[in-house]
C-alpha cells in the first residue's frame, strides 16, 4: 500500500509503497477513509536526530477515520464495513488515568513505550490502519468522514481546553483565541456552541482573520505588539477570562499573559516553544496557566455528537496522498486556511 512516511531526521516526508499490514490478535484493521494534517507534524519534523524520540521511517497521520477492513483474534463488537473514528491518545487502558477515559494524561504509556499513530506508531497517512485495540474506535455514524477526521485533533483538543475553563466562560465573558488556524477555527465554534461568551479571535492575516469571523468569532484582531493593548479596550479594561493560545510562541503568550483578565486561565494548547512564568506580581491575581495534551475519549464522543448536530463545520482542503508532502509544504508556509485533509 502507499504510505506518507518521515524517513529521515529533517528531510521532508515522502510517498512510499510499504507492505500491507495485517492485524495480530486484539487489533482491528482500517481502510482509511481520511487524514488530517496536523501542526504538530510540522514540529516533529524539525526536532533534531539526537532529540528525535521516536524511530524511522514513521508513518504520518494523528487524526485518523476508516472503515473496519478487519478484525484480529479475539475482537467482537466491530463489523467490517462500519465506519468509526480513531482516538489517538493511546495509553495503557488500566491505569488510573485510562480508567477515566483521559488516555491522553495516562501514567505509564511512556514507560510502556505506547505511542499514538503517526507519533510514534504508524498513522493515517495511509491506504490501510493498525488500531491497537477497538476502545480506541468511535463510531462515526453518517458523519462526512472528510469533515470528521479533523475533530479527532482539531476538535478533540480545543474541545478539552474549553471545557476544563467551562466554569469561567459565563455569558458576559470574553474569550480570546490566538492562531485560527486548524485547531483555533474549530476552537471559535466550540466556544459558541457551547457558551454565551464573547469570542476575540487573532491571527497574522486577514484571510485568517476572515476565517475566524465566518466561522463564529465577535472581533478580530491582527496579532501584534498591539494585541493585548486592542483586547483590553474592547473588555472595558478588564482583559478576558478565558485566552486560549494555539501558537504557544514567545510573543503569542506574552499576548496571552498581557491580555488576560484578574481570575483568568490562560491555556497554552500550541507547541511553539513559549513560557509564561507565574509568579507573584506577573501575572493578575489567580491567573491559571495551563499547557493540556489533546483530549479523552468521552470527550472525543462529545465533540463528534456536537458534529452530528451540525454545530461544528471544519473547513477543509483535501488533497489526495501523493500530494501530502505539498500539504505539508502549505502548512509550514501559513498557506493552509482551515484543515488539510488527505484522502487515500
Ligand atoms: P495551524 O498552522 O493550522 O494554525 C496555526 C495558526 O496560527 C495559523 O492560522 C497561523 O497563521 C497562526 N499564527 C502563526 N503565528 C501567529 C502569531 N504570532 N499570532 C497569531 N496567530 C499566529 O496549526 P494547528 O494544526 O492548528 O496547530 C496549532 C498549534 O497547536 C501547533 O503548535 C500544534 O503543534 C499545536 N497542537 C497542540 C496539541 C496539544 O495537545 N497541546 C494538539 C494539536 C496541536
Ligand atoms: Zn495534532
Ligand atoms: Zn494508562
Amino acid at each position: 500500500m502507499k504510505a506518507v512516511q518521515y524517513r529521515e531526521v529533517g528531510a521532508a516526508p515522502e510517498v512510499v509503497t510499504v507492505p500491507d499490514p495485517e492485524p495480530g490478535p486484539g487489533q482491528v484493521l482500517l481502510k482509511v477513509t481520511a487524514a488530517g494534517v496536523c501542526h504538530s507534524d510540522i514540529a516533529v519534523m524539525s526536532w533534531p536526530a539526537d532529540q528525535f524520540p521516536y524511530s524511522l521511517p514513521l508513518t504520518l497521520g494523528h487524526e485518523g477515520v476508516g472503515t473496519v477492513a478487519a478484525l484480529g483474534d479475539g475482537v467482537s463488537g466491530l463489523a467490517v464495513g462500519e465506519s468509526v473514528a480513531v482516538y489517538g491518545p493511546w495509553g495503557c487502558g488500566t491505569c488510573i488515568k485510562c480508567a477515566e477515559g483521559k488516555e491522553n494524561y495516562c501514567l505509564r504509556a511512556q514507560e510502556l513505550g505506547i505511542n499514538p499513530p503517526g507519533l510514534g506508531s504508524p498513522g493515517a497517512m495511509a491506504e490501510y490502519m493498525i488500531v491497537d485495540d477497538p476502545r480506541h474506535l468511535v463510531p462515526l455514524g453518517d458523519l462526512d468522514p472528510v469533515q470528521a477526521v479533523p475533530l479527532t485533533d482539531a476538535g478533540l483538543t480545543p474541545y478539552h481546553a474549553i471545557k476544563r475553563s467551562l466554569p469561567k466562560l459565563v455569558p458576559g465573558a470574553t474569550a480570546v483565541v490566538i492562531g485560527t488556524g486548524g485547531l483555533g477555527h474549530v476552537a471559535i465554534q466550540l466556544l459558541r456552541a457551547m457558551t454565551a461568551v464573547r469570542v476575540i479571535a487573532l491571527d497574522v492575516t486577514d484571510d485568517k482573520l476572515a476565517l475566524a469571523r465566518e466561522v463564529g468569532a465577535h472581533e478580530t484582531v491582527l496579532s501584534d505588539q498591539h494585541a493585548a493593548d486592542r483586547i483590553r479596550e474592547l473588555t472595558g479594561g478588564i482583559g478576558a477570562q478565558v485566552v486560549l493560545d494555539f501558537v504557544g510562541a514567545p510573543p503569542t503568550v506574552a499576548t496571552a499573559g498581557a491580555c488576560a483578565s484578574i481570575d483568568s486561565d490562560v491555556t497554552i494548547v500550541g507547541i511553539g516553544g513559549g513560557s509564561l512564568p507565574v509568579g507573584f506580581g506577573s501575572l493578575p491575581f489567580s491567573t491559571t496557566v495551563t499547557a493540556p495534551y489533546w483530549g479523552s475519549r468521552s470527550e472525543l464522543a462529545e465533540v463528534l455528537d456536537l458534529a452530528h448536530a451540525g454545530a461544528v463545520k471544519v473547513h477543509v482542503e483535501t488533497y489526495s496522498l501523493d500530494e501530502a508532502p505539498l500539504a505539508y509544504e502549505r502548512l509550514h508556509d501559513g498557506r493552509i486556511n482551515g484543515r488539510a485533509v488527505i484522502l487515500p
